[in-house]
């Protein structure tokens, strides 16, 4: 076992604080991963407050990590100490299933193994990146290319895959119409990616606030949702809507903005349900899908394609002490457009 140094949640409504943790021996399959950085996503503060749902606690968040092998098992042949790699959302599965056995370990029918706040096949509770180190199944790891800097890596490993998995499901491509909305840390990434896929990418963000990097980063236009005028003007005219809120969203304001055919996916993850009138699906043959991360190797491929793009995330980098700061942040979508944490300042 290895004492690592953490920071954690422990009830719904304390404030995260520093503790340490026991990470298992490596097996003949794992990896140590000495982790170098990690973003804060907003799973994790739906996850630390147990907004879906009670959570187990003490829990140390975060999976978006990026980090260097420092230990390899007896029979891990894929990865070699010094490697720049990452961990995403998921450490296990059953890997027998169909989902599992097609490469879309997320959707495992036995139960997906999160890398954080799931118990593992052993038994054993996870504990997610927001820590100096982690063991994780060599299945489970990803190369992070050079040529992308691990900090700026860290958020594709959940903000990345997330909006990658939808837009290369629905399409997004030469000729297509993509809408992003919301313009945080899975939006920006939703419009880079389809941007360089080749979309024609228009972000639907509360304000015009963000406008110029909306711009900077890919977008061909820009609207305020503030503005009712806006859902006049674009009504009819997205192939596919990425939803990327974290709260709840007047479904069927946005499904009226879809093609005839066309698809709103929706990320973001509110507790509270969504509710919409199917008379906004079935009088244009609209669809509203969701998604759930994306499988392991579809997460390499989005890194592979990131790299080939020069994509990384926008970030602000951050010492521990500052992670509950960046939870108010980010809950006022104050967040341009990732906070990653700086692990040595864990120690
Ligand atoms: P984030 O950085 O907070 O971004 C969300 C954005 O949504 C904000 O920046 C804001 O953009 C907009 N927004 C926030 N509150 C809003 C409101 N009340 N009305 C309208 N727009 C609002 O969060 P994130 O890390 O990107 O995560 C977004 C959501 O995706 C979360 O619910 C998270 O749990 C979920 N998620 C899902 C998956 C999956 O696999 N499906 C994976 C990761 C995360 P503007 O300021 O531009 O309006
Ligand atoms: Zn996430």
């Amino acid at each position: 076992m290895l004492t690592v140094h953490a920071y954690a949640a422990t009830a719904a409504s304390e404030p995260l604080a520093p503790t340490t943790i026991e990470r298992r021996d490596v097996g003949p399959h794992d990896v140590l991963i000495e982790i170098k950085y990690c973003g804060i996503c907003h799973s994790d503060i739906h996850h630390a407050r147990s907004e879906w749902g009670e959570q187990t606690y003490p829990v140390v968040p975060g999976h978006e990590i990026a980090g260097i092998v420092s230990e390899v098992g007896s029979e891990v042949t894929k990865y070699t100490v010094g490697d720049r790699v990452g961990v995403g959302c998921l450490v296990n599965s059953c890997r027998e299933c169909e989902p599992c056995l097609s490469g879309r370990e997320q959707y495992c029918l036995k139960g997906n193994t999160l890398t954080y706040g799931s118990i593992d096949r052993d038994g054993i509770s996870t504990q997610g990146g927001y820590s100096t180190h982690v063991v994780v199944n060599d299945d489970f790891v990803v190369n992070i290319p050079e040529g992308i800097d691990l900090d700026e890596a860290a958020p594709l490993l959940c903000a990345g895959i997330t909006t990658y998995a939808p837009l290369r499901r629905f399409g997004a491509g030469p000729g297509k119409k993509v809408a992003v909305v919301g313009l945080g840390g899975l939006g920006h990434l939703a419009v880079k990616l389809a941007h360089a896929m080749g979309a024609e990418v228009t972000v639907l963000s509360q304000s015009l606030k963000k406008m110029d990097d909306g711009l900077r980063l890919g977008a061909d236009h820009y609207f305020a949702t503030s503005d009712p005028a806006a859902f006049e003007q674009l009504a009819g005219t997205f192939d596919l809507i990425v939803n990327t809120v974290s709260a709840k969203l007047d479904l069927d304001a946005y499904l009226g903005l879809l093609t005839v055919n066309g698809t709103l996916v929706n990320v973001g993850a509110p507790a509270e349900p969504l509710s919409l009138q199917v008379f906004s699906l079935i009088m244009r043959g609209r669809s509203f899908a969701g998604s759930l991360i994306g499988g392991i190797r579809e997460t390499q491929e989005m890194l592979d394609f990131c790299a080939e793009h020069g994509i990384g995330s926008e970030i602000e980098v951050i010492p521990a002490e500052k992670i509950n700061e960046a939870y108010e942040r980010v809950l006022a979508s104050d967040v341009r457009y990732r906070f990653v944490i700086d692990t040595s300042t864990l120690a």
